[in-house]
């Protein structure tokens, strides 16, 4: 099966006045079949956006992008060009969930006048089509259509989700990728809205989803991939890293444990500065297995985890090893 998206060795990198460099995102490899819902999660400032952002295209103009990301086995993201990712990709090939729906919404024109016109570019629906064509964009992603004459400040932060995942669907892209769809929704509403997205990877659809929401990636994905200072240190179907065994990265062991559902205990420390990355692992200043072999030399990704000290270093803690076993 070809993948709906295949990211070989992706970095970013933004230069900087003074000829700094922040590495953004360093070598990420990754791949979403189709049907797949992919998880990115980690903190924010990771590198997860920029990532998507990239992949859309969308970046600025100091930054400079090496390795792939293939589209349905022909187009490459990163070389393509600006004419082509409008023109073909953005809408037709990738549908996006924005990360503040009510920001991507015109605020001037009402739903139905946003969806009409995304109908006319993407489907070519004309004139008396068009009715029906938005209430049937609208019911796909359960906009009611008793709301879709109201202006984007009309809506809750619900319906504007809603309204925006219409639109990303009218080009029946075989990609979604939602950036932080969850941000700002009450509990009740993330699970809603997580579920939604789900429901449209049922034909096929492949999704990634991008968040620092562990609940919400639980709720939804097949896989995770968690990203630390601009790397993914481990990827894992989502059923093993959730439940038992869990993550085998102490990163993501420590995102986890983090989360006031499970041991409620933070990471100590800071993530490092992407312009000051040190040389071995970027995590070892905040690791209780770290050693010498990991303040001195990077940890490779192999087998869909970067550490030196995996799969064992989950014994390395003794007392909670133990009582986690
Ligand atoms: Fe910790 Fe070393 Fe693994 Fe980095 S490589 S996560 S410092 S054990
Ligand atoms: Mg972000």
């Amino acid at each position: 099966v070809v993948p709906v998206l295949d990211v070989r060795d992706l970095s970013v990198r933004f230069r900087m006045r003074g000829g700094r460099d922040i590495a953004a995102v360093t070598d990420a490899r990754f791949s979403v079949a189709p049907g797949e819902c992919l998880a990115l999660v980690g903190e924010s400032g990771c590198g997860k956006s920029v990532l998507a952002s990239a992949l859309l295209g969308l970046l600025p103009a100091n930054a400079a992008t090496t390795g792939s990301a293939v589209l349905g086995g022909d187009t490459d993201l990163l070389t393509a060009g600006e004419d082509t990712l409008a023109r073909t990709v953005r809408g037709r090939r990738i549908g996006l969930v924005p990360q503040s729906p009510a920001a991507h919404l015109t605020p001037v024109r009402t739903v139905r006048a946003q969806l009409e016109e995304s109908l006319r570019e993407l489907t070519g629906a004309r004139g008396g089509e068009l009715p029906n064509a938005a209430a049937a964009a609208a019911a796909r992603a359960s906009f009611p259509e008793g709301h879709l004459d109201r202006y984007p400040h009309e809506l809750s932060g619900g319906l504007a989700q809603r309204a925006a995942t219409a639109l990303a669907l009218i080009g029946d892209a075989p990609l979604l990728l939602a950036d932080e769809p969850t941000t700002g929704l009450d509990r009740d509403l993330v699970e809603r809205t997580v579920d939604e997205l789900r429901r449209h990877t049922d034909e096929g659809r492949a999704l990634l989803i991008i968040t620092h929401d562990l609940a919400a990636a639980e709720r939804i994905a097949d896989r995770v991939a968690v990203m630390y200072a601009g790397r993914i240190v481990e990827i894992a179907e989502a059923e093993t890293f959730f439940g038992a065994p869990g993550p085998r990265h102490p990163y993501a062991k420590g995102l986890l444990n983090a989360l006031p559902e499970r041991e409620f205990i933070p990471i100590p420390g800071m993530p490092p500065e992407l312009g000051a990355l040190p040389d071995g692992c970027a995590f070892a200043d905040r690791c209780a297995y770290a050693d010498a072999r990991c303040t001195g030399e990077r940890p490779a990704f192999t087998a869909g985890l970067a550490c030196h000290h995996a799969p064992t270093g989950r014994a390395a803690s003794p007392s909670k090893e133990s009582a986690d076993a």
